[in-house]
């Protein structure tokens, strides 16, 4: 095998310490936390490597590529962050260890989840994208319409949002995102008051997770601190 596993060990390593130190900070237990390790473009080698080194989720942003990768390794806990198309929903929903999809970013979105989720006599769990941000070409649903969407999803028997996932805008500096990671740690807290049963929160990626964590998140979605850089990105150099 071509890749260094002693490369990949300490990258593992220092991710994992570095989360401890994060939640340690501010007094929460690291066990809580969920190390999302973030495959896209990555071969299945590493993959592999680090499921046997017991990281147990891994997440897809494409639909093809979960689907191409879901075939050889249908035993893993597989997790979709990307946008999805209403017309592919129907293939995660075929996949039984398609676990958690983090992008419910419209109304209509959620119904064709939790239709196909019924055909395959399942309940779907799945986080609400919000744009905390308010940025313009981005997805996730408004703040303001956070609660309203929420209650009405109640209705959908198929499906069951676990909680709430943001994409920080990119900035220089981590502590620059820290706003954002508070105002969606704020809404899940409210949203609880509400009645809202709302475990998860998915924030943070390979340069500001630990801002993150210190905001609550329960899910970080790791790519390239992890894997190093994806395939793409290595060919993109190349040339
Ligand atoms: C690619 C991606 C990540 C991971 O990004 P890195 O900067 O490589 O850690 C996290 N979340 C989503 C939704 C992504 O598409």
């Amino acid at each position: 095998m071509h890749l260094l596993e002693s490369d990949l060990k300490s990258r593992l390593f220092h991710i994992e310490e570095r989360i401890k130190k994060a939640a340690t900070k501010v007094k929460r237990d690291p066990g809580e936390i969920v190390l999302l390790a973030v495959s896209k473009n990555q071969p299945i080698e590493k993959i592999d490597f680090f499921y046997r080194k017991g990281l147990q989720y891994f997440g897809e942003n494409r639909v093809q590529e979960l689907r191409e990768k879901y075939r050889q390794r249908p035993d893993i806990g597989w997790h979709f962050i990307g946008h999805l198309q209403r017309n592919k929903v129907k293939y995660l929903l075929r996949m039984d260890n398609c676990v958690l999809i983090h992008s419910l970013d419209s109304w209509s979105l959620a119904e064709e989840i939790n239709r196909r989720a019924a055909r395959h006599n399942r309940v779907m769990p799945v986080l609400l994208e919000v744009n905390v941000a308010g940025e313009r070409n981005k997805q996730g649903i408004r703040v303001e319409e956070v609660e309203d969407f929420l209650a009405e999803a109640r209705n959908l028997n198929n499906m069951e949002i676990r909680g709430l996932m943001t994409m920080a805008p990119y900035v220089e500096t981590p502590e620059e995102v820290r706003p954002v990671f508070n105002k969606l740690a704020a809404i899940r807290k409210e949203m609880k008051e509400k009645g809202f049963n709302l475990r998860e929160l998915s924030m943070g990626m390979s340069n500001d997770f630990e801002v993150a964590i210190e905001e609550g998140a329960t899910i970080v979605r790791i790519g390239t601190s992890l894997f190093g850089l994806r395939e793409v990105e290595e060919i993109q150099r190349e040339v």
